[in-house]
């Protein structure tokens, strides 16, 4: 028998507790990886505000319209 694939299991944003993203891991987006790199540089919360290319958890707007059947 073969042995079994192991899976990474995916862990979440350090910062935010959101599912990372492969693109930022181990970071959720560019802005927790700013956060956390904020802490080593200043050892500071206090991050300006950033603005990021890919918009946040798209929120469904309910424009969901399959029709009627
Ligand atoms: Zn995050």
């Amino acid at each position: 028998m073969p042995e079994p694939v192991h899976l990474r299991p995916r862990r979440p944003c350090p910062i935010c507790k959101k599912p990372s993203a492969q693109k930022f891991h181990p970071f959720c987006s560019q802005r927790c990886a700013q956060v956390d790199l904020g802490r080593w540089l200043g050892g500071t919360y206090a991050i300006p505000a950033v603005e990021s290319d890919e918009p946040e958890e798209p929120q469904d707007d309910g424009a969901q319209d399959s029709g009627a059947s």
